[in-house]
């Protein structure tokens, strides 16, 4: 079974000089489960949220590692 998902939405906030936080949510692909993600961004990644990009989540109740893509 794939551990990958694409997230169903990502908001980033204000980026300032150490980085931003993003409301990020998805639903899990092992247990259907929806997870509301509150994640900090480092400012050296800024760069790579502008594009596409995946990050790995803990699924809040399966407790599975996630690989999340966001597009
Ligand atoms: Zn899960």
């Amino acid at each position: 079974m794939s551990n990958r998902t694409i997230a169903k939405s990502f908001k980033a906030g204000d980026r300032d000089d150490t980085g931003l936080f993003a409301d990020l949510d998805f639903i899990c692909p092992l247990c259907d489960f929806e997870n509301s993600k509150f994640i900090l961004i480092g400012a050296k990644n800024f760069d790579k949220i502008d594009g596409d990009f995946e990050t790995d989540q803990e699924c809040d109740y399966c407790m599975k590692e996630i690989i999340v893509e966001c597009r």
